[in-house]
Parts: C-alpha cells; sequence; structure tokens
C-alpha cells in the first residue's frame, strides 16, 4: 500500500489525532505509566464535579501540565502533518491534545476539541482552566468537528485510544461514508480496515505518507 498515493487519490485529508501523536515529544499519554497522572489520576481531576469540591488540585494539574507541555517540541510526526498541510494534502487538524504542538509545529486550522491549558470564565465570572471537563457540555468546535466529518474525502487518526468520547465518535461519523480512514498507533482501537491501519509509532506512521 503507498499511502501517499491513496492521499493523493483521495485527500486532501482530516485528521484527528490524540495524545498518542505527543508521545515522541515526551509527553505521557492518559494510558501511559507517569508520575504526572499518579499523582493526578485525569478521571478524578478532570471533571467539573473535581473544579467545583477541589479547584485548587485542577488549577495545580493545569500548571503543571503547561510548564511540561510548555518545554516540549513537536515531533517529527508534527512538523509531518505541518508539511502536509502545507502541500495542500491534509486540511484541519482536530486534536484532544491541550499541549499547543500542532501549533508550535507550524500547523493552521487547529481544532482544539478539548481545550487547552489557559483560562477562561464560566457561567458566574469565575476564572476557570479552558479544558474541557468530563461533565461540561460539549465546546461549539465540536459540532465543527463532526460536521468536517461528515463532509470529509479521507480521515487520518493518530494515536488516539478511542476511549474518550464523544471525540472517539468523529472517525466512525466519517468511517461510515466509506471514505478511507487510516489508523496510526502502535496499538490500533480499530478505526480502520486492516490495509489502511498502520501499526507504528506517529512518527513512523506518518513519514509513509511522504514516501
Ligand atoms: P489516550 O491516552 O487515551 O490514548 C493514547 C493512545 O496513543 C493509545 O491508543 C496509545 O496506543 C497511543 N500511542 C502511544 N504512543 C504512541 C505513539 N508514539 N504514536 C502513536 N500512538 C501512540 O489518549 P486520547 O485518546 O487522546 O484520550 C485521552 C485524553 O487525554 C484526551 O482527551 C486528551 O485531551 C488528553 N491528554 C492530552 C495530552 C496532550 O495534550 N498531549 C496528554 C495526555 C492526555
Amino acid at each position: 500500500m503507498n499511502f501517499r498515493t491513496v492521499l493523493k487519490a483521495n485527500g486532501p485529508a482530516i485528521v484527528l489525532t490524540g495524545a498518542g501523536i505527543s508521545e515522541e515529544s515526551g509527553i505521557p499519554t492518559f494510558r501511559a505509566e507517569s508520575a504526572l497522572w499518579e499523582k493526578y489520576n485525569p478521571e478524578e481531576c478532570c471533571t467539573v464535579e473535581a473544579l467545583h469540591k477541589d479547584p485548587d488540585k485542577v488549577f495545580a494539574l493545569v500548571h503543571e501540565m503547561r510548564e511540561h507541555c510548555e518545554k516540549a517540541e513537536p515531533n517529527e510526526a508534527h512538523k509531518i502533518l505541518t508539511q502536509l498541510q502545507q502541500e495542500g494534502l491534509v486540511e484541519h487538524i482536530i486534536t484532544q491534545n491541550v499541549d499547543g504542538l500542532h501549533q508550535k509545529a507550524g500547523s493552521k486550522d487547529v481544532l482544539e476539541i478539548h481545550g487547552n491549558l489557559g483560562v477562561t470564565f464560566d457561567d458566574n465570572m469565575m476564572v476557570r482552566p479552558n479544558l474541557i471537563l468530563f461533565g461540561d457540555p460539549l465546546p461549539p468546535i465540536f459540532d465543527v468537528a463532526t460536521e468536517l466529518a461528515r463532509n470529509c474525502s479521507m480521515m487520518i487518526v493518530v494515536g488516539t485510544s478511542g476511549m474518550v468520547e464523544p471525540a472517539a465518535t468523529i472517525p466512525w461519523i466519517a468511517g461510515m461514508r466509506g471514505i478511507p480512514i487510516v489508523e496510526i498507533n502502535p496499538e490500533p482501537a480499530g478505526f480502520s480496515g486492516p490495509n489502511l491501519t498502520i501499526a507504528e509509532k506517529a512518527s513512523v506512521g506518518l513519514r509513509k505518507f511522504l514516501e
């Protein structure tokens, strides 16, 4: 299978990324063992309930993540996506990541469907993290992402476990229309058929679109 030929024939593609694409930049995924996730269990800390009960802990997590992410650099996978955008072969990048590495790599049209590590205001004008926490309503940008999935002609899914809803529905929405879905993940979640699955790290998998 020549993936560049598939992309040229069916693209431009929409890309969905998850924490796995930033693993090679040294940012641990939720599923990886790491001191950060041991200290702050995401299922406990990244919730609206936690923000109300123990806001200091949620802000402490955001602060530590921000420190970590600010030091991190985009890896080859982020850079290849930027290159493919510049070639017109990739359009929007829908990301679940909050690390800002796609933008740091020079990518445009990045949809941060889970927010980012900045701050915003809630309905009562209280400062809160600009993350979409478990229990938050979906942000309007999610509708844009869904619309892209409904209309794109190809999708590339990189480094997501498919365990966080509703982001996990995005490839299914696209796939229902019979378009090519390419999944890149050393432990694929099953978003694509066997011929379009690249069971490799993000950088190795995305390199195939340059060959
Ligand atoms: P996840 O942690 O649930 O899953 C990560 C996936 O990446 C796994 O399927 C794993 O097999 C794969 N993976 C690991 N190393 C990889 C590599 N080098 N290349 C390609 N794939 C690799 O992540 P998720 O599906 O994105 O969902 C978890 C949530 O965690 C998201 O909502 C996201 O906002 C948040 N999160 C973000 C960051 C970040 O911003 N970098 C980091 C951790 C968690």
